[in-house]
């Protein structure tokens, strides 16, 4: 037989849902792949029980549903200051996992280069390879995870590169990046003609006195931004899998062509369900970040109680758990273990670092307290179990 693709030979399945599979097998409180154990607001599954009867059951149009444009180009221009053409500027996508695969495809030669921030979201590495471009990593150093300019000039100078991927709030360390990083990564985009595509699917999820700042919304980037997002975790449906892109037009042409053929659209009647959501007033995201500050304090306060190391997240809603004094070599083994042993799911942390780091796990907390409450309780015993 002959030998399959090069390019889906180069990486593995993504970790983290391998890590739900492992969670599931074991009977473990899942804290590994990012998704909340709470409902979705009833104003948006009330309304689905309508779509359910009313319809639409068929195609929306390929780049989304009128109504459904109108209300994110209206909800993103209210958070951001843009002004977002719906019709022009926008493509809704399955997820913003494939808002990032479109993106990446639109922009992106094979041999070209994509400049990424480690420690990252994993899609990205696979992202990178199935677009035919190759990844260069720049660190950001635990545990305040800064970058240092110069390391990302000399990598973003480096001949082919096409883009940088910005996740903001990042996945995994929880940082927010402030204006003035923000300004150092738009000048040197714009400096050697570098498209920043970003992943903002946690704008929403930060903590006080962080604020978000949009990349496109910086002086001179609009026109080489590309923002992926979701509407997962902001309305907690990530099993929805309504994601969208918002660029110019000229970017948004290509990347409609490009979903058109992978996915035609996004599911019809879920669209329509979630307008509801769009048009919430201030009050509900608000209520969200109130909601995600309580989780977190009681978890890391927990974490804290039990003696455990690890960075407290500025934004999204993800620790990174310091495990050297358990032993472990491999950190992979660890979260099989600790799966095992103590009940609890996790994902190894060099899944995400480009760099040899085996010393951490991530943990999330998007859960009810008494999820939260087990998982704690569970963990108090992780010495005595996995020493
Ligand atoms: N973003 C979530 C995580 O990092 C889940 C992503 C996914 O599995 N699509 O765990």
């Amino acid at each position: 037989m002959k030998e399959l693709s090069k390019r889906t030979a180069n990486f593995t399945d993504s970790v983290i849902r391998r890590m739900t599979r492992i969670s599931l097998q074991h009977g473990a409180i899942n804290l590994s792949q990012g998704f909340p154990d709470f409902d979705p607001p009833k104003e948006i599954t009330d309304r689905l029980s309508e779509v359910a009867k009313e319809g639409p059951h068929q195609y929306a149009l390929t780049w989304g549903a009128q109504n459904f444009r109108e209300a994110l180009a209206a909800k993103q221009e209210h958070f951001s200051g843009m002004k977002i053409n719906p019709d022009t500027e926008i493509v809704v996508t399955c997820g913003s996992t494939e808002a990032m695969m479109a993106a990446m495809m639109s922009v992106c030669n094979p041999g070209e280069k994509v400049v990424i921030f480690s420690p990252f979201y994993e899609n990205y590495g696979a992202d990178t390879i199935l677009s035919g471009a190759e990844p260069i990593y720049v660190p950001l150093k635990p545990p305040a995870f800064h970058f240092d300019a110069d390391e990302l000039e000399a990598a973003m100078k480096q001949e082919g590169v096409k883009a940088l991927i910005l996740c903001n709030p990042s996945n995994p360390c929880g940082k927010v990046f402030t204006r003035q990083e923000l300004m150092v990564i738009a000048d040197l985009a714009k400096k050697y003609d570098i498209y920043v595509i970003t992943d903002e699917v946690y704008e929403h999820i930060l903590y006080e006195p962080n604020k978000h700042t949009y990349m496109a919304s910086l002086p001179g980037m609009r026109e080489r931004t590309i923002m992926c997002n979701s509407l997962s975790k902001t309305y907690s449906i990530t099993g929805w899998r309504l994601g969208y892109v918002i660029a110019s037009p000229e970017i948004i042409d290509r990347v409609k062509k490009v979903h058109d053929f992978l996915t035609v659209g996004a599911a019809a009647p879920l669209m329509e369900a979630c307008v509801v959501g769009l048009k919430f007033g201030d009050e509900y995201y608000r209520e969200l970040k109130a909601h995600y500050t309580h989780m977190k304090n009681l978890f890391v306060g927990g974490l804290r109680d039990i003696g455990l190391q690890f960075t407290e997240p500025q934004g999204a809603y993800y620790v990174l758990v310091d495990i050297s004094e358990f032993g472990y070599e491999n950190d992979y083994l660890f979260c099989e273990d600790l799966a095992r042993k103590v009940g609890v799911g996790a994902v190894p942390g060099s899944s995400f670092f480009r760099e040899n780091v085996n010393h951490l796990i991530r943990v999330h907390f998007a859960k009810q307290d008494e999820t939260l409450n087990a998982a704690l309780d569970r963990l108090a015993d992780i010495r005595r179990k996995m020493k």
